[in-house]
């Protein structure tokens, strides 16, 4: 799987991803990802990517010029599923995320200022995706996001230790809570279960503690799953 992110600010997606998962994944050869300045396919002489709006109004909007050729260039002869991060996209979640690991190809465009020109969306854009109900200043948080929830997704990425099995979401589930050593931590101790050594025990008590946190933190979710 490839991810090409269009940004102005390519210097924050780079440290991002090349630690922890992210960069096993590339080193691994199950991820390719790439950051692509903007600012590089402008034709503007002093390589602007932005103007006033039409209609007026404070701030500026992303020009179409640059984005249509970032994308053309990239795309290149690869059949490409492009992504524009946006407040009005449908929100991320693990169902969505798991979705887009079925693109072999993913551009992620990140917006700033006002927002792009609406011919992007018309003629480029495949799919909006959100982060969540609140406004960022760019699109490099919510790329990084996107393509962390689906690059763990890709089999093999994650190692044994590190199952997707009983994740919170799946099953629309939370996860279970988890302790680790000490046992006993200035008075305050391990649910004995957990030391017990039977399998079957602890097996039964997390799906139950999996189902309490579930009802109290996200019943919601509970909802969704009849
Ligand atoms: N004027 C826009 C609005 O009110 O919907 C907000 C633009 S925002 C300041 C600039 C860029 O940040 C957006 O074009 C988008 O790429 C990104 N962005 C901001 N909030 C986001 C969110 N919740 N999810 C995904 N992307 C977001």
């Amino acid at each position: 799987m490839r991810f090409d992110v269009i940004t102005i600010f390519p210097n924050v997606i780079e440290p991002m991803v090349n630690e922890s998962i992210l960069k096993r994944a590339q080193d691994k050869k199950l991820v390719k990802i790439q950051a692509h300045d903007l600012r590089d396919y402008t034709e503007d002489k002093h390589r602007k990517v932005d103007d006033r709006p039409f209609g007026g109004g404070p701030g500026m909007v992303m020009c179409c010029q640059p984005i249509f050729d970032a994308v053309k260039k990239i795309r290149g002869r690869r059949k490409a599923h492009v992504v524009m991060t946006c407040p009005r996209g449908k929100t991320l979640t693990q169902k969505r995320a798991k979705r887009l690991t079925k693109h072999k190809n993913i551009i992620i465009i990140c917006g700033h200022y006002e927002g792009i020109d609406e011919r992007i969306y018309d003629e480029l854009v495949d799919e909006s995706v959100s982060i969540g109900d609140y406004v960022l200043t760019g699109g490099e948080i919510p790329a990084l996001v996107i393509m962390d929830a689906v690059t763990r997704l890709i089999p093999g990425v994650l190692g044994k230790e590190e199952s997707l099995d009983s994740e919170s979401f799946d099953q629309n589930r939370l996860d279970f809570p988890q302790y680790t050593r000490p046992a006993d931590f200035r008075g305050k101790k391990v649910p004995d279960v957990l030391l017990s050594g039977h399998h079957k025990e602890v097996e039964q008590w997390r799906k139950a503690q999996a189902l309490a946190l579930t009802k109290k933190h996200r019943p919601d979710l509970l909802k969704d799953s009849k």
